[in-house]
């Protein structure tokens, strides 16, 4: 098969892991720089990549950062209008970056997610707002933050109204959402492949964090996940419309809430901590699909 692997950077992990065990298994494999491809829409559409007009490729493995989503959305489109394969659909993963329609497509399908309130933009009435989602403490997110930059646990009342006065002014776009004081700074990394759950750690914030983030200092454990963990995880694969995704959930005392979804989930950490090679996995599923 031919297959290209839609990334900004050939150097980091996920993308030579995801190289090397392509090329392993005989494939012909190409890094593409989804910054660099150029556009052609027309009676026939095609991609070109610095000058060069690319071949249809058989399959996509997209590994699209945040800070390219549009962009990189729109390329991943342009390969779906070519009929070409892709672990990661242009609706996938525009519904999933974003946190509210992340959100409002799961809980539309019934998927738990957290207590969580939009406020209008520029609304003032912070008491109130903080009482949508049950009091202090709580949580405030942006609403593209990742690797737990943008997220907030808010403690007292003052600090809410401190950050949220910020927010308004500098017209940041936020969410409000409960805190789930029992998960105790740890959540769960299912990692789904293909409709099934290839692997699972538990990550574990570091002393006197809330963030479970690996980048945040994290650390990771394999976990055995229960059956309904695993129904939730494939479920919101599915829903979201990705065959690659890594699904995060904290374990609450009324059951499983999703809280994120992510289409460009790394392979470093789970890897390393549960001892799975993700990448074959992910190979693998292309191959017999
Ligand atoms: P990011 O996209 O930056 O990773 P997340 O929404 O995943 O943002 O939040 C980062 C981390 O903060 C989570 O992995 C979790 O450990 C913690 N966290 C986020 N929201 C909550 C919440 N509502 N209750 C408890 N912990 C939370
Ligand atoms: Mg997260």
């Amino acid at each position: 098969m031919l297959i290209y692997i839609l990334s900004r950077h050939s150097d980091s992990y996920s993308t030579k892991r995801l190289f090397e065990v392509a090329k392993l298994n005989g494939h012909q494999v190409r890094i593409i720089d989804h910054m660099k491809c150029e556009l052609k829409i027309g009676f026939q559409s095609h991609i070109f990549y610095q000058g060069e007009k690319l071949k249809k490729p058989d399959y996509i493995i997209p590994r699209i950062g945040s800070s390219a989503t549009f962009y990189g959305s729109n390329v991943l489109r342009q390969f779906e209008m070519m009929k070409v394969k892709t672990v990661v659909s242009a609706e996938g993963l525009l519904k999933s970056r974003d946190k509210l329609r992340a959100s409002q497509n799961m809980v539309f399908n019934n998927i738990e997610v957290p207590k969580t309130y939009f406020p209008a933009p520029y609304q003032e009435n912070f008491q109130y707002m903080i009482n949508q989602v049950g009091g202090i403490p709580l949580i405030v997110k942006l609403l593209e933050g990742t690797q737990g930059l943008g997220v907030y646990l808010l403690e007292n009342k003052n600090e809410a109204k401190k950050i949220l006065e910020k927010f308004n002014l500098s017209n940041t776009h936020y969410l409000l959402q409960e805190y789930i004081a029992e998960s105790k700074g740890t959540d769960v990394r299912a990692f789904v492949v293909g409709g099934k759950v290839v692997a699972a750690m538990k990550r574990i914030a570091s002393e006197g964090e809330f963030r479970s983030n690996i980048h945040r200092g994290g650390r990771g454990e394999q976990v055995e996940l229960t059956s309904a963990e695993k129904f939730l995880a494939i479920k919101t694969a599915r829903i979201l419309n990705l065959d690659v995704a890594g699904i995060d959930i904290l374990q609450s005392n009324r059951g499983p809430l999703v809280l994120e979804v992510n289409s460009s989930p790394g392979l470093e950490g789970i890897e390393k901590y549960t001892d799975i090679d993700i990448a074959k996995a992910i190979v693998e599923y292309i191959e017999s699909n």
